[in-house]
């Protein structure tokens, strides 16, 4: 029974919370990221943007273990990816089948199933945390009603505690904010201040680079390869959002001389949230 246990891997209190060196990933002959290079320090947040097709789901999957690099090298607090439980992934909500029977406690407790494993039920400590994380992202009185009836921007505050019960460190989030109305964007902004406050990692995929610029610790701008990596001044020029959306990128001059973009590619998926 011991061989069906992971064995889980302790962090190294000094290594970077991510450190990826020369990543490639190839499917059947098609290139997804080539050379890949960077590092993230433990409590930063970080906007991955890129064009559509650009690999960023690609990165999330090898950095959340389920995908291994063709070739190159990741390390996470340390250590290989596939052994570590701390990592949280945030699914679209589109990407979630929403109608399945389940509640939000439920679907809260479901981020403790690997830290319980085979043979253990949730205990009170269990229990706790999981009315802990409803509380901190403030859906603790939604906690019997069915996920499917909530707004989205409630759902996807339940997919954050989901993450926070599994006690995660670094989470991957894709597209948190789509389709929600500014304010729910507002209170899933307050719960990664908090989260960054409380150390854990936070990388986003996002298309919206106004606030990827306005939003993060630092950007990353991916097509294939990674085109920049750093403050959004420094990536955000136009000559390296050109080389990532080419023509599908508007870049236009406001009067304080700043630059505002214009991503033309990639529509839809913007629908609006549910009252
Ligand atoms: P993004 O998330 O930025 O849209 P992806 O990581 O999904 O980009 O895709 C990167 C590239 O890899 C695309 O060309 C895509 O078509 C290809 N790709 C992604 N997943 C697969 C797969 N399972 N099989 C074959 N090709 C894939």
């Amino acid at each position: 029974m011991q061989s069906l246990l992971k064995q889980y891997h302790q962090h190294d209190p000094n290594a970077p919370s991510i450190s990826a060196h020369d990543l490639v990933v190839r499917y059947n002959g098609t290139m997804a990221l080539e050379n890949v290079t960077f590092t993230v320090n433990a409590g930063e947040r970080v906007a991955v943007v890129g064009p559509n097709g650009a690999g960023k789901s690609t990165l999330f999957k090898v950095i959340a273990g389920v995908l291994q690099p063709s070739a190159g090298r990741i390390t996470l607090y340390g250590g290989e990816p596939e052994r570590h439980i701390c990592v949280a992934f945030v699914p679209q909500r589109t990407q979630v089948d929403l109608q399945f029977p389940a509640n939000v406690r439920d679907v809260v407790s479901m981020g403790r199933t690997g830290r319980l494993g085979l043979l253990r039920w949730p205990r009170r400590h269990d229990r706790q945390l999981v009315e802990e994380c409803m509380e901190l992202v403030n859906v603790s009185d939604l906690a019997e009603r069915r996920i499917g009836e909530l707004s989205g921007g409630q759902q996807q505050r339940v997919f954050i505690a989901r993450a926070l019960a599994q006690e995660a460190e670094l989470m991957l989030m894709d597209e948190p904010l789509n389709g929600l109305d500014v304010n729910s964007q507002e209170e899933i902004y307050a719960i990664l201040d908090e989260l960054r406050s409380r150390g854990v990692t936070v990388l986003v995929a996002t298309h919206d680079l106004e606030q990827a610029a306005r939003c993060y610790d630092r950007v990353m701008l991916l097509n294939r390869r990674l085109l920049g990596f750093g403050a959004p001044r420094d990536v955000f020029t136009a000559d390296l959002l050109g080389q990532a959306y080419g023509d599908r990128l508007r870049i236009s001059e406001i009067p304080d001389g700043a630059l505002v973009w214009a991503d033309t590619w990639c529509g839809g998926g913007h629908e609006q949230e549910e009252p």
